[in-house]
């Protein structure tokens, strides 16, 4: 395609919206939304992000709010193609980073097959937000020597993460696991680490990390389950699992359960 063809032609930025809290925008994100003609927002993105926006941009939800089933993966892909080829500055709105499991590698791909240019801009994941709200690190020299991203939601039809062998590596490896999309799968995710963990291994369960609500729990691996039934945490929540949240554990009271509305 020549320089000039593709000068008339739009683009699409996949911009990472954060894990929720406006505030934890990149100013990368904030340049972007304002120069946007359509932004195509996902679900998990707060609204408030859009003061950014330029009164006039066309502004397409694709989650599922107000009860109506998500848009296929497919048909975003397609509208984005079309609004570039168009000629608008389309902005792919995500919440967290784009390439954490928010299907941007998807989008990029099919982007490029189309000759569509196309840019990143990178979001703080909610599972660095939930442990930095926390006051938690992810890694630390005594006890994590480093950290997994995992979700506890498989492709429909895909056998999934091997939680078993996950757990034995992150015993020998000193591993801090930070599961997405675990909260309706918790009870097997918990079975299975347990094959290769302890029972006492600290857990934290955080909702709506960055926002107002935020809500957390602690637990031990061995507790994780029931624990997120009586605190009735639900969707959106990270699960963390390791020994880097022992301190938190421990400035806690160990005999209890304790769930913090977090006043920010
Ligand atoms: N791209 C997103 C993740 C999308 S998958 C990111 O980088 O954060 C959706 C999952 O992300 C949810 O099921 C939940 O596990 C997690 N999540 C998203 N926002 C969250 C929040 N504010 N607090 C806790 N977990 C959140």
């Amino acid at each position: 395609m020549s320089t000039s063809s593709r000068s008339a032609m739009g683009k699409v930025t996949l911009v990472g919206a954060g894990p929720g809290d406006p505030e934890l925008l990149t100013l990368k994100a904030v340049k972007a939304i304002a120069s946007a003609t359509v932004l195509l927002v996902d679900d998990l993105v707060n609204e408030a992000v859009l003061c950014h926006a330029q009164p006039d941009a066309r502004i397409v939800y694709v989650g599922k709010r107000g009860g109506c089933a998500s848009t296929p993966q497919a048909f975003i892909e397609k509208l984005m193609v079309s609004e570039a080829l168009h000629g608008e500055q389309v902005v792919r709105l995500k919440g967290g980073d784009p390439f954490v499991f928010g299907r941007g590698g998807e989008e990029v791909e099919a982007l490029q097959a189309a000759g569509i240019e196309v840019q990143v801009v990178n979001g703080i994941t909610s599972g660095l937000a939930a442990m930095g709200s926390l006051n938690v690190p992810l890694t630390h020299r005594e006890h994590a020597h480093g950290v997994v991203f995992v979700t506890g939601h498989a492709k429909p039809g895909d056998a999934g993460t091997d939680w078993v062998a996950l757990a034995h590596t992150a015993r020998q490896a000193k591993l801090t696991l930070v599961i997405y999309m675990g909260v309706s799968g918790a009870a097997a995710i918990q079975n299975a680490l347990l094959q290769g963990l302890p029972g006492d291994t600290p857990v934290a369960i955080v909702q709506n990390a960055s926002l107002p609500t935020q809500r957390h729990a602690t637990a031990t691996l061995a507790t994780l389950h029931s624990t997120l039934q009586t605190e009735q945490l639900g969707s959106p929540s990270v699960i963390v699992v390791g020994n880097v949240l022992r301190g938190l554990q421990a400035a806690m009271d160990p005999q209890q359960t304790s769930l913090q509305q977090l006043h920010r």
